[in-house]
């Protein structure tokens, strides 16, 4: 069973830097992703808000894969920065999992 960190959200970054709840899911990001990165930000971003820390952790790839290009982010309807929070779960990761 997975465990769930309440703080999770707040560990990654400040609500208005980490702003993944706006978003409702379209699946235009994934849709236009040179990458075809199908998890960002749609389950990823969510598994953030829901504090599933380690299912975070088990997709530190496809997060170091995203090129910050922020075609999804031109193209959200609801605003979300997404290359930002990539960067934020980026930080996150080098900290807590690879201490760098
Ligand atoms: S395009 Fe925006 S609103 Fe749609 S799934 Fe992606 S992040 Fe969410
Ligand atoms: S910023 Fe990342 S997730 Fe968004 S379109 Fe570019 S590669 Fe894909």
């Amino acid at each position: 069973m997975a465990l769930v960190n309440p703080n999770f959200a707040e560990e990654i970054g400040k609500p208005e830097a980490f702003n993944a709840s706006a978003c409702m899911n379209c699946g235009v990001c994934s849709a236009v992703c040179p990458m075809g990165i199908e998890l960002l930000p749609r389950k990823l971003f969510r598994y953030v808000l829901l504090g599933l820390e380690d299912k975070v952790q088990k997709n530190s790839e496809t997060i170091y894969s995203c090129l910050l290009c922020k075609m999804c982010e031109a193209n959200c309807p609801a605003g979300v920065h997404i290359a930002e929070n990539v960067r934020s779960l980026r930080y996150y990761l080098n900290k807590k999992v690879y201490n760098l």
